[in-house]
């Protein structure tokens, strides 16, 4: 069987990365991306890489010709931010950078791919929200608002194209070891963890892999929680 084609964005570091690497490992090809290319310490005959930054509509653009040229067949929706603050000294900028970044990206990029995963009648959209999402966390309105907008957003489109066999499904990690969470990470936090660790980029990674294989092929609109058991409903 021919190799499915993935594209991951912000796959140079963190979860991005690890959830490339482990797609390689699959035998999947790969097209993933970075607001600068010559960040990429990782190479592989299966793997491209191209230049994005999702918030800035001429990048996008650009990266409309190469989504065209390559065809995907699964999106992972990856990139993200955070910009903490508490809300009564989050500014304007730090609120529209993180709602830009992780919730209208993945609308602008998931745009790029619908058609061509129509025509196909077989796709895979997987979005990277956050357990912030649905449990909320002092410091991160901007952050939970946007990944909560990202569960919703996987709900709705996986109503949409559920009839034309594209899934549309979220992975909402809780603390997983990357530059992100570097300054968050202490004892106080590991010990409200059930399984008493913070997680890794390979724990997410694998549940990606899931949803990207045939294995997965009756789960769409569902968010899958790794987290360790720190948010439970
Ligand atoms: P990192 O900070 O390690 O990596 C973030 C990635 O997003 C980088 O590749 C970065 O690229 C890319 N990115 C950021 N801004 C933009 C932009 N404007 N355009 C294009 N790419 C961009 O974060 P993580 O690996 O930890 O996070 C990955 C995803 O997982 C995010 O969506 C995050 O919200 C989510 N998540 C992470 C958790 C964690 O505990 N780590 C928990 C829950 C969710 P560049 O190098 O160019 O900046």
């Amino acid at each position: 069987m021919e190799s499915k084609k993935v594209i991951v964005t912000g796959g140079n570091r963190g979860i991005g990365k690890g959830i490339v690497l482990s797609l390689l490992e699959q035998s999947y090809h790969v097209l993933t991306t970075s607001r600068d290319i010559k960040k990429f310490d990782i190479s592989h005959p299966n793997l491209k890489l191209a230049d994005l930054d999702v918030c800035d509509d001429e990048s996008v653009s650009k990266f409309q010709d190469i989504v065209n040229k390559y065809d995907p067949d699964i999106l992972i929706n990856n990139a993200g931010v955070t910009k903490d603050n508490l809300f009564l000294r989050m500014t304007e900028d730090d609120w529209n950078e993180v709602i830009d970044t992780n919730l209208n990206s993945v609308f602008k990029i998931t745009k790029l791919v619908v058609k061509g995963m129509l025509k196909k009648k077989w796709g895979r959209i997987i979005n990277i929200s956050s357990i912030s999402g649905s449990m909320g966390n002092s410091g991160q309105t901007n952050y939970s608002a946007s990944k909560a907008g990202v569960d919703a957003f996987t709900r709705s489109l996986a109503k949409e194209l559920g009839s034309r066999n594209i899934t549309v499904n979220s992975i909402a990690p809780g603390f997983i070891q990357t530059d992100m969470t570097e300054s968050l990470i202490n004892e106080d936090l590991v010990m409200k963890i059930p399984l008493k660790r913070v997680g890794n980029v390979d724990d997410v990674a694998s549940i990606v892999n899931f949803l990207a294989s045939e294995e997965s092929n009756y789960i769409t609109g569902q968010t899958l929680v790794v987290d360790g058991g720190l948010f439970m409903k």
